[in-house]
């Protein structure tokens, strides 16, 4: 977490309302500069009813993390917005149901550590006081915790700490930039997801790999048990783990 953000525990007070009555309403959602995880691509691009490689060729960037070497997906700089997200309009956010994990907790940022023992995750959250959200005048008050449970975001953070976990890996045992193929198969597994599917079932992709048939049937139409395998084959060749598969 940066300097700049409040420590705060889940069971603390946070004053704080955001609605379309905001004086500052849209006004998060400008000058932006946000990555995009692999679960929020999901949940865009289906919103969108577009397919991922569409999606990430239309709507995003593509960088390499600094001191990961993995690739890092933001919104396409539009600076003759301001750098508006490109599914802000006048009425509010246009993909609302599926907007992205940063969009639902903000203007809490969370972070994670995982135990090394018993693989337990602990939470920690902060709030980011930035001049131009005015919601922190409200009246409204509840815990922290009580604020993110209405923004159905367990799912958003569920998926993207398993990232998390990778990169933490990669951090810890491979530092530096990823070698060969493995920069394009981590975009496909874990950001082009539709294509991965395809690349499996058309160009026998995980061929030799023996993945059991009800990963495979189940992977046909469900986008997050896809992923989940993007994930395991991910640490299969970046770190030579074996891979899982949950039943
Ligand atoms: S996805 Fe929606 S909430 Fe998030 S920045 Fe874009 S318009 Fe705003
Ligand atoms: S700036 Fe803050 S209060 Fe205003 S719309 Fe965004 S989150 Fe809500």
């Amino acid at each position: 977490m940066n300097d700049d953000m409040i420590p705060i525990l889940p069971e603390e007070r946070l004053t704080f309302e955001c609605s379309s009555a905001s004086p500052c309403f849209n006004e998060c959602c400008r000058d932006l500069n946000q990555f995009l995880t692999p679960y929020d691509i999901i949940r865009l691009k289906n919103n969108l009813k577009l397919k991922s490689s569409e999606f990430l060729r239309k709507f995003t960037s593509m960088h390499k993390g600094p001191g990961t070497g993995l690739p890092v997906i933001t919104f396409k700089p539009d600076p003759d917005s301001g750098h508006a997200c490109p599914f802000v309009t006048k009425q509010g956010c246009s993909v609302y149901a599926d907007r992205p994990a940063s969009c639902r907790m903000y203007p809490l940022a969370r972070a994670i550590t995982r135990s090394r023992d018993t693989g337990e995750i602990t939470e920690y959250f902060a709030i980011i006081e930035e001049p131009h959200c005015k919601g922190f005048e409200a009246q409204k008050d509840q815990t922290v915790k009580q604020w993110i449970d209405t923004q159905d975001v367990k799912i958003y953070n569920e998926m993207n700490d398993k990232l998390m976990e990778i990169i933490s890996l990669k951090n810890m045992t491979r530092p530096g930039n990823l070698v060969g193929a493995e920069e394009d198969n981590f975009y496909l597994a874990c950001y082009d997801i539709d294509s991965f599917r395809d690349k499996i079932f058309n160009n026998d992709l995980l061929s030799g790999l023996s993945i059991p048939d009800f990963v495979l049937d189940k992977i046909k139409e469900d986008d997050i048990a896809l992923l989940d395998l993007g994930f395991e084959w991910v640490r299969y060749f970046l770190f030579g783990k074996d891979m899982k598969f949950d039943q």
